[in-house]
């Protein structure tokens, strides 16, 4: 491992030549060159860095170039990158064996974490956000003994069947409408309504009786960030519940994130099951799915409703999330909150000066930028924005060692370890970012 690197007080050089020779061996025999769409740079253009190694604030690619880090991992790394505790506890946990294939005692002290900070009563560990959500579905199918599912335009819930219908950043960045592959009856069995659209949700209800649950990012992230409009989430539950349908509440990406309880520790929401993942793993594949204990209980061996996993509960994933969230204090989240607006009011004020049309948009402590006038309320009009001058801002921040996610239609994540010196080069890099924007069409 190199840790020598650049800084970036002169622009980074537009090729990465390393970076470059290890996309085209991937892209060989990898599909894209990348095992998850939105790391290819399509909507963005250029060549993915491969990144090397992470400390605290700072990601260093194979061309030897540091960068602060506001992607963590697309959420996950609250701390963020390499933080000792998280490394050593995952260390130890190797030490003692990777995997059993048995119940374990760091699995239980998750899930009781899980459970104290969050309104679920039971809780299964998964190894990803989209085993969480399809699971949610099977099993609030099996409890209501009804097939449809209600999702919102932009919101994404991983990559299942039933789920991939209008659903966000990978799809939207690419500009699939639909994925081939999901079978007319997978996409039946999904009807989707305008996000925010407290009426559009009534009417569905109104006219069918075979839904068995409506399933909402708590506060969406993948489509850009979108705040629920006030109390949106609450009737959601209400309009579910006269219904005799569930609700489901994604908290993938906010869940441990925006609070010590995820987005219900800031609006409470009275749902049947919640999903969590990233954050809760500490950057290792772990991802969960609670609720009720009348629901949860329908799971097998408790119940008749399948669902299992080899590697489930990994003690090395069991042995980081739980070190991460031990960590994630009340003044975790004060800074984390307190980072965020720094961040937001710096991007926004350069672009501000430069006259580039945007919307600075928080939901907690994510938050991103629209490149448009118009309020964002729903994807429609998350789509308004400017991608040509998103583009220009991203090459710019890049070449001036600040990592943003590499499609206009993701949140930035801020983590703990953002210091002075990352602030100041963020800092830096915005003003040059600004004139770029402005220069491919942003200015307003
Ligand atoms: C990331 C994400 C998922 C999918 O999680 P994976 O671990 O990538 O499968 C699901 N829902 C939301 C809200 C997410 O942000």
């Amino acid at each position: 491992m190199t840790t020598s690197y650049r800084t970036a007080g002169a622009p980074y050089p537009e090729d990465a030549p390393v970076s470059q020779a290890l996309f085209d061996r991937a892209q060989a025999i990898v599909p894209g060159g990348v095992n998850s769409p939105v790391r290819a740079f399509r909507a963005v253009g250029g060549v993915p860095r491969f990144m090397a190694y992470g400390d605290g604030p700072w990601m260093v690619d194979a061309d030897g170039r540091r960068y602060v880090d506001l992607v963590c991992s697309w959420g996950p790394l609250i701390h963020g990158q390499a933080h000792p505790a998280i490394v050593a506890a995952v260390q130890a946990a190797a030490t003692r064996g990777t995997s059993f294939g048995t119940p374990t005692e760091g699995e239980v002290e998750l899930a009781e974490e899980i459970v104290r900070r969050t309104p679920v009563e039971q809780v299964r560990l998964v190894n990803s956000g989209t085993e969480a959500t399809m699971t949610a579905i099977r099993l609030a199918r099996g409890f209501t003994g009804r097939s449809k599912i209600v999702k919102f335009a932009g919101c994404y819930h991983g990559h299942v069947d039933a789920l991939l219908a209008a659903a966000g950043s990978g799809v939207a960045t690419l500009g699939l409408p639909d994925s081939p592959g999901v079978t007319g009856a997978a996409a039946s069995e999904t009807i989707v309504a305008p996000y925010n659209d407290v009426a559009a949700v009534e009417s569905i209800f109104a006219e069918r009786d075979d839904i068995a649950a409506i399933i909402t990012e708590a506060a969406p992230g993948n489509m850009g960030v979108v705040a629920p409009r006030d109390g949106f989430n609450r009737r959601l539950a209400e309009i579910a519940h006269a219904n005799g349908a569930l609700l489901i509440v994604d908290e993938v990406m906010t869940g441990f994130r925006v609070s010590a309880g995820g987005w219900a520790g800031l609006e409470p929401v009275d749902a049947d099951l919640f999903t969590y993942g990233k954050v809760m793993g500490g950057g290792l594949p772990a991802a969960a799915f609670g609720g009720r204990a009348e629901i949860m209980s329908r799971l097998a061996p408790a119940g008749p409703v399948y669902q299992a996993g080899t590697l489930s509960g990994n003690p090395l994933a069991c042995a980081a999330g739980l070190t991460s969230l031990r960590l994630a204090d009340a003044a975790v989240y004060q800074r984390l909150d307190a980072l965020s607006a720094t961040v937001g009011k710096l991007a926004s004020e350069a672009l501000t000066a430069e006259g580039v049309a945007h919307r600075l948009s928080y939901a907690g402590n994510m938050f991103s930028i629209f490149f448009t006038d118009a309020e964002v309320v729903d994807y429609d009009s998350a789509k308004t924005q400017n991608a040509a001058a998103f583009k220009a801002f991203f090459h710019e921040m890049l070449s001036r060692g600040v990592y943003l996610p590499p499609s206009a239609f993701e949140s930035w994540f801020v983590s703990t370890a953002l210091n002075d010196e990352a602030l100041e080069t963020i800092g830096a890099a915005l003003p040059a970012a600004a004139r770029a924007a402005a220069a491919a069409g942003g200015a307003a």
